[in-house]
């Protein structure tokens, strides 16, 4: 956990610090190493309340949002509590996910919080940038705007894994562009991953980051791409530009 209460006041982990759990209100104590991000740890025998121990991607994540919104306690129908990484106060919850996450979890958490997206880091593995990117060669247009592909999903393990999630998956990869990628844009995109009924195929929106951000922490919509930012013109192929039927005028 990154928070704990000392004083009801919401502190980070600090040498010499002895906080309170805010879930089960049980001592925990701060763990300063140097390999993970500083955080409370609970005495041995406690669950943690923690999925997967935090990574900066995810605490970089977290600290995009304010403070109160971070690590939300969240009580399930069935009275279990759980945290959220974030829950907004209009009650969207987001969950970063770095670490490979089994379909029981998966879809466990997707019950618990019902309104979520899931934030995906896609630069854990050494592949699964290249991979995605090069489903996204086989795209084909299914709206122009806001812009959204359907790609075959069989040689990208990443979108395999997530095809079964029935929130949206938004998959990170960094500010990263690399001059090969088939779709490009001028600011760095997350790229939404729709929940579709059958298998073999994943519905991609490219969401540009800042806007994701300003959706959440705005309370508004939450847009794809269009109008303002465009795919760079020059490396979109001939068949996927608007046709005159689809151009708005
Ligand atoms: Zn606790």
């Amino acid at each position: 956990m990154q928070y704990a209460t000392i004083n009801r006041e919401r502190r980070e982990a600090e040498r010499g610090l002895i906080g309170t759990c805010p879930i089960c209100e049980i001592s925990v104590r701060p763990r300063c190493g140097r390999i993970r991000v500083a955080h409370w740890y609970h005495p041995p025998g406690h669950f943690d309340h923690r999925w997967e121990p935090e990574t900066e991607w995810h605490r970089k994540w977290k600290n995009s949002f304010p403070k109160e919104w971070q690590e939300v306690c969240h009580r399930a129908g069935s009275g279990e509590r759980h945290l959220a990484d974030v829950k907004a106060p209009n009650g969207q919850v987001l969950e970063f996910q770095h670490s490979p996450i089994s379909e029981e979890e998966r879809s466990s958490r997707e019950m618990i919080h019902g309104n979520m997206f899931w934030v995906v880091d896609g630069l854990r593995l050494k592949n699964d940038r290249q991979r995605f990117y090069d489903a996204l060669r086989f795209r084909k247009v299914v709206h122009e705007s806001p812009l959204t592909f359907i790609v075959p999903t069989t040689s990208s393990m990443l979108l395999r894994k997530w095809e079964n999630s029935q929130k949206i998956v938004f998959f990170d990869f960094g500010e990263l562009d690399e001059p090969s990628d088939p779709v490009r844009f001028k600011a760095s995109v997350l790229w939404g991953s729709f929940p579709v009924p059958q298998k073999g195929g994943a519905i991609l929106r490219p969401i540009l980051r800042a806007k994701f951000l300003d959706s959440m922490t705005k309370n508004s919509p939450l847009v794809g791409v269009e109008g303002d930012v465009k795919p760079v013109q020059a490396l979109v192929p001939a068949w996927m530009r608007p046709s005159r039927h689809h151009q708005r005028l």
